[in-house]
């Protein structure tokens, strides 16, 4: 019967070398549960049996080399009982928007379908984004669950030309709606039913292999070059006092991929998962008030215009109610005080 999975149970998390999935790994094996993880080559998942080394045979890894083949996953799959599926590249660097939506689409249709021949599989649990859902409109809106993001998929019509934003948003919608669909289709075959979780940017310490800042993700990166280089990573005042967006933490949305699992109502459905708006000018002012500060030996970090982002009024607005009534009162995310803080000590400890 598809439901919910107790801990104790072993889930298969795709991806597991990325910067949510690596935490998602830890949060899964502090709550119980075994994990397998899949990364693309033996190398990438070496940094991960270190760090989970004290759970011994509670952690695996396994290659899956190209996820976009059929019966890719397989082999993976046999014995789990649940999946979170967060391998997909998130960059803004593609040229064809096919390079981001080919691997995001059948990456996910490809797992699917190798979950339809293990029976011991309860639920699975894919991270889209909130880029699947938000639109950019003239007047601020507040989204929700019910809003989806039909205005990238028409950019992408344009090809090479369509804006790096709207290539990567189209590749979370259309691997949305290929999970969908392919959930609704397979409805009289499948022992396992679906939640979708749909984060804005992530943000929070990393604990997944990074050598330097440069090689740090989409969005630990863009924090990173914002909030800690003294240039802000080459940002006008007016970029980190009006470009801005919804966030979270990566600990809160890795705990929620586990509550996920959890939640007997949670089953078949789309969940928006955000601790509110910021702009950058938010998290530079809240680094440089942190006393006592985490990073006593960094004096030169931005200052951007003090007290600019209070003027910010966000249009994009993301009610994440629902989450919070499925998910219930363990998910408590963190502050910005919180992340801010703990993000630095993070970067300090590794000497950037
Ligand atoms: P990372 O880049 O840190 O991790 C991405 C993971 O996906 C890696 O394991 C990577 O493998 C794998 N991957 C990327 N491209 C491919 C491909 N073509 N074929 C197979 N595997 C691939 O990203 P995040 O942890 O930031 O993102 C994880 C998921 O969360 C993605 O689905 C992303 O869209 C989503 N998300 C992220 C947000 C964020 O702000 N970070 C916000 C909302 C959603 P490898 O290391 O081998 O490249």
């Amino acid at each position: 019967m598809p439901g919910i999975v107790p801990p104790g149970s072993k889930v298969l998390v795709s991806g597991a070398n990325g910067y949510i999935a690596a935490r998602v790994v830890r949060t899964l094996l502090e709550k119980g549960y075994a994990v397998r993880g899949t990364v693309r080559s033996e190398e990438k998942g070496t940094h991960l049996k270190k760090i989970f080394a004290g759970y011994g045979e509670k952690f695996e890894t396994v290659v899956v080399e190209d996820i976009t083949k059929e019966g890719a996953f397989d082999e993976a799959v046999k014995g789990v009982h649940a999946i979170e599926h967060t391998a997909s590249p998130f960059h803004f660097k593609a040229d064809d928007p096919q390079e981001l939506i080919e691997p995001a689409v059948n990456g996910t249709r490809s797992i699917l379908k190798s979950a339809l021949n293990e029976s011991s599989i309860r639920r699975i649990v894919v991270t889209s984004s909130s880029a699947a859902i938000l639109s950019i409109l003239p007047e601020r809106k507040v989204f929700t669950e019910l809003d989806w993001n039909e205005q990238s998929i028409e950019e992408v019509k344009q090809g090479k030309n369509a804006s790096q934003v709207s290539k990567y948003r189209a590749s979370k919608t259309l691997a949305e709606k290929a999970a969908w669909d392919f959930y609704e289709a397979s409805n009289t075959n499948r022992s396992w039913d679906l939640v979708v979780l749909n984060p804005p940017f992530v943000f929070g310490p990393i604990i997944h292999d990074v050598s330097s800042p440069a090689a740090l993700g989409t969005s630990a990166g863009d924090w990173y070059n914002s909030v800690v280089r003294p240039d802000m990573g080459g940002k006008t005042i007016e970029a980190i006092t009006t470009i801005g967006g919804g966030w979270v933490d990566v600990r809160d949305i890795a705990l929620a991929h586990v509550l996920a699992l959890q939640k007997q109502e949670a089953g078949g459905e789309r969940l928006l998962i955000s601790k509110g708006e910021f702009v950058y000018q938010d998290f530079i002012d809240t680094a440089n008030a942190l006393s006592p500060s985490p990073i006593p030996s960094h004096t030169d970090l931005p200052k951007g215009r003090p007290g600019a982002g209070k003027d910010f009024v966000a249009k994009i607005v993301y009610d994440a109610s629902k989450a919070s009534k499925i998910l219930g009162p363990e998910l408590v995310y963190h502050t910005m005080e919180e992340t801010t803080r703990d993000t630095l000590a993070d970067f300090e400890k590794r000497g950037w």
